[in-house]
């Protein structure tokens, strides 16, 4: 018997049904479907003004859809506001890295560890070991382990980019949604974080927008293209690169 890793199910965990996401009347979003198993790390690409910031904020609640439903587990998130969706394990990373500049990078990751126990108390709080067993793992992971003392205002943009995505695994989401998270980074950045996407889809699902191909490739994941708010192809890069329509709006221009 094949041996699954147990975090590794064949459940839907994330599930967009048939949504439709206007703005006086263009649709952003236009029955969009979409299936994210639980464990899984999908690649979504698709030209600009395609929907892909759209489909993040419909998930999130920032933006609530004129039709269709929107599964988290067994939750429907359309009726819940984003601070409520925010506590329900789906985390976010907006384009651009919005760390506390005058921080450590200690003090970034340990802040986001207090302000999700406890917003109200957080300057209160007292670390325990394990919280700085953990907030020294999470610099491990994130490659930030020479810079823990360093001012995050004096990283380069890469290496902010990477200490939002531990601010973000401090708050232990099950969901990760990344929203390209590469652009303005070097080559040697760019393949960093591939390999820290790559690590943190052992433990969380994940859903990465990105428009750099060589990323994506490095990712070798499901990729599922969007095109005018829906779901152009789907499949693995290869095959989707091989669409003709594909190619035809996105690739071959
Ligand atoms: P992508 O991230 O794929 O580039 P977006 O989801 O940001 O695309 O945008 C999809 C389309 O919806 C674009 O045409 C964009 O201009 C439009 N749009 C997005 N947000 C808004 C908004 N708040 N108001 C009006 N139009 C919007
Ligand atoms: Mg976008």
């Amino acid at each position: 018997m094949t041996q699954v890793p147990p975090h590794r199910s064949v459940e839907t965990l994330l599930f967009l049904d048939n949504v439709t996401v206007s703005f006086d009347g263009f649709k952003a979003l236009n029955g969009l479907n979409l299936d994210v198993q639980s464990g899984e790390m999908r690649a979504i690409i698709g030209p600009n003004g395609a929907g892909k910031t759209t489909m993040m904020d419909v998930v999130t609640g920032k933006t609530k859809p004129d039709t269709g439903r929107v599964t988290f587990r067994m939750t429907d998130l359309t009726r819940y506001d984003e601070a409520a969706i925010a506590t329900m394990g789906i985390g976010r990373k907006f384009q651009k890295p919005t760390v506390f500049e005058s921080h450590t990078v200690w003090d970034n990751l340990e802040l986001a560890l207090k302000s999700r126990r406890d917003p109200l108390t957080s300057l209160r709080w007292r670390l325990s070991t394990a919280d700085r067993d953990r907030i020294a793992a999470t610099i491990a992971r994130i490659g930030l382990d020479a810079d823990s003392a360093r001012i995050a205002g004096a990283l380069s943009h890469g290496q902010k980019q990477w200490l939002e995505i531990g601010m973000l695994l401090m708050q232990e989401p099950e969901l990760l949604l990344v929203d390209e998270p590469v652009a303005g980074m070097t080559d040697g950045e760019t393949e960093k974080t591939a390999l820290l996407l790559r690590d943190i889809a052992r433990t969380h699902t994940v859903v990465v927008v990105e428009h750099d191909m060589n990323f994506v490739r490095s990712l070798g994941v499901r990729v599922t293209v969007l095109h005018e708010g829906s779901v152009l192809s789907e499949g693995s890069l290869e095959k989707v690169q091989n669409d003709p329509r594909v190619i035809e709006v996105y690739l071959g221009r």
